[in-house]
């Protein structure tokens, strides 16, 4: 886990540019896009431009990395105008949680109230 492309990684082909996505943000360690099949009326992706499975992954390899990520989830939820009512940042870690795309990605949701877990 050193950070380089994946060859048959989704997010390194959209990172590069050979899948299209509808971009939100970019910056020199990071890419933000619309998700394709949104779950609240914003639904973005944000993703270091490097390669790491999951959050376990890059926060182990480099905690500088994962700030960044977080810092720009933020960023990326006051471009959509969702920072002052609020929004989520889920990260999905492995088959129990669902994760599908094994490069990390900060979901961001807002845009209404969503449906809240826990008590
Ligand atoms: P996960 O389930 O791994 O946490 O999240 C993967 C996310 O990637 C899903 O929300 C899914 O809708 C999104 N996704 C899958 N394929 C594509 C794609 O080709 N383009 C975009 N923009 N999003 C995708
Ligand atoms: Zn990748």
């Amino acid at each position: 886990a050193d950070g380089q492309p994946v060859a048959d990684c989704l997010f390194c082909k959209i990172v590069a540019g050979e899948i299209p996505a509808t971009v939100v943000r970019e910056t020199e360690n990071t890419f933000a896009f619309k998700d394709i099949n949104p779950q609240a009326p914003i639904h973005d992706l944000v993703v270091p431009r490097a390669h790491y499975a999951d959050a376990a992954e890059l926060a182990a390899h480099s905690p500088e990395l994962t700030a960044a990520l977080l810092v720009e989830a933020g960023e990326v939820a006051k471009a959509e105008g969702i920072a002052d009512d609020g929004y989520r940042i889920v990260f999905n870690t492995g088959a129990h949680a669902g994760q599908t795309v094994f490069h990390v990605h900060a979901h961001v949701l807002g845009g209404d109230f969503l449906a809240h877990f826990g008590s």
